[in-house]
């Protein structure tokens, strides 16, 4: 709700999903470091699993 149900990568409101461990690495600049997630796409959150941990939540 707080990103406003869009990814906050690409700002896409398809297949929005929640990302509940915040990577500082994704966000340098820090600016989602008081949540406890984030919302991303379907796309932006399978990308970013793959290039981090390979892993699900
Ligand atoms: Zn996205
Ligand atoms: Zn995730």
């Amino acid at each position: 709700m707080r990103d406003g149900f869009r990814c906050v990568h690409c700002e896409s409101r398809h297949g929005i999903q929640a990302h509940h461990i915040f990577r500082r690495v994704t966000f340098p600049e820090g600016k989602y470091e008081l949540g406890n997630g984030i919302t991303l796409c379907r796309v932006c959150h399978k990308l970013l699993h793959s290039e981090f941990n390979r892993r699900p939540h």
